[in-house]
């Protein structure tokens, strides 16, 4: 296409767009109405494709057979090629100087070490247009502990038939090597029954975790279910769950065979029974139907496209990911934090759970104290500082409990009198000194009793997050 590229014997984007055929386009616009394929996801195409290059895997429906400029490849050279070596030789964008590990770090919450997953994500073994390979450096890029890729078992027969071993054996070792939690997962579906008695109207679909074996899991759904549970051990949890209970969830929950919801599912935008709510799309409805029936919560991507395309890093924003609270650091952990439902939902930059989780995270996160500044004739300027010790921003809303009047948060201008609610945003990782006025007539040594509203902690539409907190006076 371009000269450069030829130099630089990679295949830009725009060549390689060229070979995509006309029913991908019209996915794109379908999936992505507002797409931004631009020069934003530019890299992570070419990642794609560089990654999908380096395979040799049979290709079923995959794009490698349609890529005009892998016909035009001299044929493969005896010994490993350079195209398999980590990091892929990609040369554009940021990526010439290697990817970096959002580092997104938290205290010890309740006891627990807070584990970072996706749940729910796909690759060219069922449905999606990516590498295995990519979505485990995608994963490890975004600062996750835990990667759970859930491709439809139905592909089995079309997409990669040779290769029985599917996408978990595929990147189980450069999971490893890259110290990344890879949980053996599939999305199944009701919609593939063979009995039409029992075809449900409306169909759902469930991430079901830590399976064995994917061959027994698509065709008629009881017997998918009774697989998964049963057979298997493994976990379900109901995907993009529409508006209302559907029957066969019911009875998944009814039997205690569901562990989860998905209450944020970024690649169904605003479709599939989501409710606006909060600035962003989402299930609030089914945070409900969690805390209501001990249900663990889960924000996923599910993404078909690079994970760019879905989330825009450029802007600082994260792509959504399930907070587990765990005891252990391996799958054993991640099992038992998801069955005793110690799991928070992290999107939009908000956090979404039961309110003891929330709380117990707050209090982890939010560490206060007064410290003095200087000392005026009639007033004594202090600062309430307050340090955020998680990589998650936070919104906080400071409300003094003493109305005498003793005791206020500057409104600027000492003269001006003050104020008894503050709201401050506190960066990831961060202290903020916030300015306040004591009387001289106010017993310097008595704490700061504090009332904290944590607006983007929720565990309802209307229910943000409250605590107390004293803050001690320290000179
Ligand atoms: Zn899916």
């Amino acid at each position: 296409m371009t000269s450069e590229c030829q130099a630089k014997s990679v295949v830009c984007y725009a060549e390689w767009a060229q070979g995509v055929p006309e029913e991908w386009g019209r996915s794109t616009s379908s999936m992505f109405p507002n797409s931004k394929l631009t020069t934003r996801a530019f890299p992570v195409v070419l990642l794609v494709v560089l990654a999908g290059l380096g395979q040799t895997a049979t290709v079923g429906q995959a794009p490698q057979s349609k890529d005009p400029a892998s016909q035009q490849r001299p044929p493969a050279s005896p010994g490993p090629s350079p195209a398999l070596e980590w990091p892929y030789r990609v040369f554009y964008l940021g990526y010439e100087n290697g990817l970096k590990r959002d580092r997104i770090t938290f205290p010890e919450v309740a006891g627990y070490q807070v584990l970072k997953g996706e749940f729910h994500i796909h690759t060219l073994y069922s449905d999606a247009q990516v590498t295995p390979e990519v979505r485990v450096y995608e994963a490890w890029r975004d600062g996750l502990d835990v990667l759970a890729i859930t491709d439809h078992p139905e592909y089995l027969k079309t997409a990669f038939p040779d290769d029985r071993e599917r996408a978990y054996e595929r990147v189980k070792q450069l999971a490893a090597q890259l110290d990344l939690l890879l949980i053996h997962s599939v999305e199944v579906t009701t919609a593939s029954t063979s009995s039409a008695s029992l075809r449900p109207a409306r169909n759902s679909d469930y991430t079901a975790h830590f399976i064995t074996d994917e061959a027994p899991l698509s065709g008629d759904y009881p017997s998918v279910f009774n697989s998964v549970s049963e057979q298997q051990r493994g976990l379900l949890v109901w995907a993009h769950p529409h508006t209302d209970w559907v029957p066969e969830a019911r009875e998944l929950l009814k039997s205690g065979r569901l562990d989860g919801i998905e209450v944020k599912n970024t690649q169904v935008g605003n479709r599939l029974g989501t409710q606006f709510s909060l600035g962003t799309w989402f299930y609030p409805q089914a945070v409900d139907w969690c805390l209501k029936n001990n249900l663990a919560v889960f924000a996923v991507s599910d993404a078909h496209w690079p994970i760019d395309l879905l989330v825009d890093r450029s802007k600082g924003e994260r792509r959504p990911m399930t907070l587990l609270l765990a005891t252990r650091r391996d799958p054993q952990g991640v099992y038992e934090a998801i069955k005793q439902r110690r799991t928070l939902a992290y999107f939009n930059e908000m956090v979404w759970a039961s309110e003891p989780w929330l709380k117990a995270l707050a209090e982890a996160a939010l560490h206060l104290r007064a410290v003095a500044a200087a000392d005026r004739s009639e007033f004594a300027m202090r600062y309430l500082s307050v340090e955020n010790r998680t990589s998650i921003p936070l919104e906080v809303q400071f409300s003094l409990d003493e109305s005498d009047g003793s005791i206020s948060f500057n409104a600027g201008l000492s003269s001006l009198p003050g104020t008894l609610s503050r709201t401050m945003k506190l960066g990831g990782d961060s202290t903020t000194l916030v300015p306040l006025t004591l009387r001289k007539t106010r017993d310097s040594n008595k704490p700061l009793e504090i009332q904290l509203t944590v607006t983007n902690f929720r565990s309802g539409v209307d229910r943000p997050l409250r605590l107390r907190k004293v803050a001690k006076l320290v000179d």
